[in-house]
């Protein structure tokens, strides 16, 4: 079972219908879309953290589009074999991942910073619990997560220490070195690959690595799908501006979407 503490006191924080408590009197609506947001105001960077809601949306409609199923289904295929009852997705963005990993495990948590992304997950996507929250400040008990999976997303190496049970497992996938390497040759003079080992080298002594696995697949773009592609990928808003305009005008762009997928456990 998931267990709650509160962002402000850390005391147990108890899930009720409308709203949640904690022993201290701390209280958290839960939002008419069903999620909680447990981000106190201490603890934003800004007055929206995380995603844009522009880069959210459009996120969400290439991932309804389908490009990045290879990807869920190779995670999926990956963590099949794990038994676990609490599944942590931090850094969950709209859903479109944790949605189909919460069917490994009983219960499962969708966290993310951006408001707007838990919001959208929450109104599409029942069973799961939606948080806002900091990956900095996990509102879960120490030991209390079977399985973290971190796609893309940040993590704090003492807080994922924390919360996780003995022996509990970490999926990350990060960018694999070529990923939509043609794609940054349209928008940069210079491209540098992706350090996917250097993105493990952190977990180093704390977890043992099961397994890592490459995932490349072809992305046949059409105009919609490229410019939501753009929008939602940090690379756009680097890219020099003509550039970037001469790549938004085609209509048909082919890339190569590369990932690298690593399955940790808990030493
Ligand atoms: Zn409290």
């Amino acid at each position: 079972m998931f267990r709650f503490i509160c962002p402000l006191c850390g005391q147990t924080l108890e899930p009720h219908p409308k709203v949640w408590l904690c022993a201290q009197g701390h209280s958290f609506d839960v939002a008419r879309e069903g999620y909680v947001n447990l981000l106190p105001v201490q603890h934003k960077s800004s007055r929206e953290p995380g995603d844009s809601t522009d880069m959210v949306l459009a996120r969400r409609e290439f991932l309804q589009a389908g490009h990045y199923q290879p990807l869920r289904d190779a995670c999926l295929a990956l963590l099949a074999s794990l038994q676990a009852q609490t599944l942590l997705d931090i850094g969950c963005g709209e859903g479109y991942y944790t949605s189909a990993l919460a069917a490994l495990a009983s219960e499962a948590v969708g966290l993310d910073i951006a408001k707007s992304a838990i919001r959208l997950a929450a109104r599409r996507f029942c069973g799961i619990s939606w948080l806002v929250g900091s990956a900095a400040h996990l509102p879960l008990a120490d030991a209390s997560v079977d399985l973290v999976c971190s796609l893309f997303s940040q993590l704090q190496m003492a807080e994922l220490q924390r919360v996780l049970q003995p022996s509990g497992h970490v999926l990350l996938v990060t960018p694999a070195p070529d990923h939509l390497w043609s794609l940054r040759e349209a928008l940069f003079d210079e491209v540098r690959a992706h350090e996917p080992e250097k993105f493990l080298a952190g977990f180093e002594g704390a977890f043992e690595l099961v397994v890592q696995q490459e995932l490349g697949f072809v992305l046949d773009l059409t105009g919609p799908g490229l410019r939501q592609l753009l929008m939602m990928t940090p690379y756009a808003w680097k890219a020099r501006l003509e550039k970037r305009a001469a790549l938004e005008a085609r209509v048909a762009f082919a890339t190569e979407a590369a990932f690298s997928m690593m399955l940790l456990r808990k030493l």
